[in-house]
């Protein structure tokens, strides 16, 4: 049931000084392009209005939810009944002391690298070319090359789900692989620290460029509709991890495709948009995938893309 309330605008814009849209579409919003309208949706350019934004949404009973780039999400074909909060917070500076960046959680990764760069600090190299937010990253613990983001972040200012502001050290993220902690506690990231190491520029470069290249081969064209790999690389008891477009392959996903939504012909463990793919259609070609590797391997694949629903209780 929608929790939509007619004078929710009216009270928003008297407690957050600034208009909620309505009815916005969320495909717009979402690299997969798959979603209906959201009953609210607000961009957020400071931490004051993530603040006040997700305040009036709790005082009146509104589910909310706050997204970056939209790279990792799968919306529902029917939108989502409550508040989008779309996290545009953007900046990035060295820390007070370093060798430390701070950037706020809106910034893309491909710009905080950028700075990285140009400062001559190096440690971030790997997540050149995943696109999407600092918040995004740091939520799914993002990563390449057998790194993950957590592995630099020093501290964070993050805001709980009353709305009070605390800061954290990397312990409370309980990091693992595309995992942190906040897929359950679901504070909201504001400004995070990463600890880096003085190198060349020229280096840090070179190191860029050579990753970039093999993202280049692997990935499809930038235009598809798509949100990365679809799901996790399972772990096994020994703490090994089996690629999971490896057992994709050897169930034939390549030939599998549902309405509008099929594997990329390159990698198995990618789910395209072929461009009228409704989200219905993208889960049960999903739940086919999956239910064919537990049948072949005893092995259960766990999505790493986030599927949300219309209907949610809220944070
Ligand atoms: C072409 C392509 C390549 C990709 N390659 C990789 C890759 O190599 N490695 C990898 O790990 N991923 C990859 N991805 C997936 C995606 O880029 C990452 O998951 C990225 O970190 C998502 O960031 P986002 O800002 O788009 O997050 P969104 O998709 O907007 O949100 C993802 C989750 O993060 C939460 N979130 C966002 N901001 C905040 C915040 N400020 N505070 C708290 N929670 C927040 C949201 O609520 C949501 O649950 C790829 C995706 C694509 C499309």
């Amino acid at each position: 049931m929608s929790k939509r309330k007619a004078d929710f605008p009216r009270l928003f814009l008297g407690e957050v000084g600034k208009t909620v849209r309505e009815g916005v579409v969320l495909r717009d919003f979402s690299n997969f392009q798959i979603g209906g309208p959201a009953d609210y949706f607000f961009e957020a350019a400071s931490f004051d209005d993530l603040k006040a934004a997700t305040l009036v949404a709790r005082q009146h009973s509104i589910p909310y939810y706050v997204i970056g780039g939209g790279f990792n999400l799968l919306f529902d074909d029917t939108g989502f009944h409550g508040l989008i909060v779309k996290n545009s917070v953007k900046g990035v500076s060295l820390a007070a002391s370093g060798p430390a960046l701070t950037a706020f959680s809106g910034t893309s990764l491909d710009d905080m690298v950028a700075f990285a760069t140009e400062k001559g600090l190096s440690g971030l190299e790997f997540l050149a070319g995943i696109p999407g937010t600092v918040g995004g990253a740091v939520f799914g613990n993002a990563g390449a090359f057998g790194r993950s983001i957590g592995e630099s972040l020093e501290d964070a200012l993050l805001l709980d789900k009353e709305g009070i502001e605390f800061r954290a050290q990397r312990e409370y993220f309980s990091f693992g692989y595309r995992h942190s902690g906040l897929k359950k506690k679901h504070d909201i990231l504001l400004s995070l620290q990463f600890r880096l190491e003085a190198r060349d520029k020229g280096e840090i470069k070179a190191g860029i460029e050579e990753k970039l290249a093999v993202r280049a081969q692997k990935h499809p064209p930038k235009e598809t509709a798509y949100a990365g790999s679809y799901f996790k690389n399972p772990v096994g008891p020994d703490g090994s991890k089996v690629a999971a477009g490896y057992l994709l392959e050897q169930i034939g996903a390549r030939e599998l495709r549902v309405g509008g939504a099929a594997v990329y012909p390159g990698h198995s463990n990618f789910l395209i948009n072929r461009g009228n793919a409704t989200a219905r259609d993208v889960l049960a070609l999903a739940g086919e995938l999956k239910s064919r590797v537990k049948e072949r391997f005893g092995i259960e694949l766990e999505e790493e893309v986030i599927f949300l629903p219309a209907v949610s209780s809220g944070p």
